[in-house]
């Protein structure tokens, strides 16, 4: 007998070579959630992933880091024993004894269709034994304890908890992303929109430093931290952005500055992008939250780019992205205050609705092709775990 995590995937759409693909990353992803909690090893079987234990495993910080990871539809800590009847109500036993419950119910499931029981036979069979053994009565409506055993052909799982996933794609599985993180509400939550997709996550940041202090900075590092715990280890690209804006504020007229600064920036990003092999940007912006994202300006933003942007928060209010800044944890870090790198030299009424020529045109003095050169070269990398 031997108590362990029984790992469960929703499997919609999972065949061949794909299923193997996602299943080695899933393992490798639980493996990489739960460094220094005491798990012996991961294996992967046909039909679900098992976390073997020290015996000193941390069990509540496994449970809680196994919450996080992408891709898990449900697990439990289960017990696993021989496809025994008597080692079957042993093990069943042993895990309500670790309960406290007046009520219980057995629910059982075969795969192995060779094992001499039928479900309904070996529940009956185990609940009996169950209320005899602990005086616990059985309730088939409204237990207080499902005890659930699952017969395979190798061996039995008994548990007594199922946990719920997170459910969503094990990271890695659909490609990389380059992430452009601001330091504000809503960019660290379309970023998640993606991890939880199956993205991995790179993130970019651009500081006006030393026009601005250098919070943006230490805020976007601390995001990429907390983003960490389901992109596991992360990259951030710092662009120091402040010389760039000042030749965009030197020539070119003040109402498109805000859009001038973001067409830099995705120009700047699509180069990035391409050198870490992300195959799309991924924004915060949501449909006409603030001038710069009204339909008309995300079209000229987008125009100047050949890869895609994604925008993951499109359709969301402001108050559904704040509930999962929440409970993703970002929203303390991205709410302190920052002096953010768009507001620099802005006037009072940024352009609403710049037409495409409009934008052009204001952009026939600079040398772009320099620009973005430039802005390359002082690139900065750092790694956040
Ligand atoms: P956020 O809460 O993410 O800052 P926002 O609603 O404040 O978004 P804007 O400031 O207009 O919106 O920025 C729109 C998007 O542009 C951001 O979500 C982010 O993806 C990107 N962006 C803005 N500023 C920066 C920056 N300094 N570095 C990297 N990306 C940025
Ligand atoms: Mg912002």
């Amino acid at each position: 007998m031997e108590e362990l995590f029984s790992i469960h995937y929703a499997e919609v759409g999972l065949k061949g070579k794909n299923r193997v693909f996602f299943e080695k990353r899933l393992a490798n992803n639980i493996k990489l959630a739960l460094r220094g909690t005491g798990y012996a090893e991961v294996e992967r079987l046909h039909d679900r992933i098992l976390v073997h234990l020290e015996q000193h495993a941390d069990i509540a910080e496994i449970k809680e880091r196994l919450r996080q990871v992408m891709g898990i539809a449900h697990f439990e800590l289960a017990c696993r024993t021989k496809t025994d009847i008597a080692a079957i109500k042993d093990a069943a036993l042993r895990q309500i004894q670790n309960v406290s419950c007046e009520s219980l119910k057995v629910e059982t499931r075969r795969s192995d269709k060779t094992f001499p029981l039928t479900s309904p036979e070996v529940s009956a069979e185990v609940g009996g034994y169950l209320i005899k053994e602990t005086g616990v009565r059985a309730d088939m409506h409204n237990p207080d304890v499902v005890c659930w055993v699952k017969i395979t052909q190798k061996a039995a799982y008994i548990s007594t908890e199922k946990i719920q996933g997170i459910g969503g794609l094990p990271v890695g599985v659909s490609g990389k992303v380059l992430v452009m993180l601001s330091g504000g509400i809503d960019s660290p939550v379309a970023a998640w929109q993606m991890i939880k997709r199956g993205a991995k996550a790179v993130f970019i940041h651009f500081y006006s430093y030393p026009y601005t202090d250098k919070a943006s900075l230490e805020k976007v590092i601390e995001i990429a931290q907390i983003l960490a715990v389901s992109n596991y280890r992360s990259t951030v690209y710092l662009v120091p952005f402040a010389d760039l804006q000042q030749t965009i504020v030197a020539s070119t007229p003040a109402p498109f500055r805000v859009l001038l600064y973001r067409r830099m920036m995705t120009r700047i990003a699509e180069r990035v992008a391409a050198m870490v092999d992300a195959e799309a940007l991924v924004t915060g912006e949501s449909l006409a939250q603030v001038a710069s994202q009204t339909l008309t300006n995300l079209r000229t933003i987008e125009a100047i780019a050949e890869i895609p942007i994604l925008r993951p928060l499109i359709g969301e209010d402001k108050a559904e992205i704040i509930t999962k800044a929440q409970r993703i944890g970002t929203f303390d870090v991205s709410t302190r205050p920052h002096q953010d790198c768009c507001s620099l030299f802005i006037p009072k009424h940024p352009a609403t609705g710049a037409s495409l020529i409009e934008l052009d045109n204001a952009e026939s003095g600079l040398d772009i092709d320099v620009l973005v050169a430039d802005a390359l070269n002082n690139l900065e990398k750092q790694v956040v775990d």
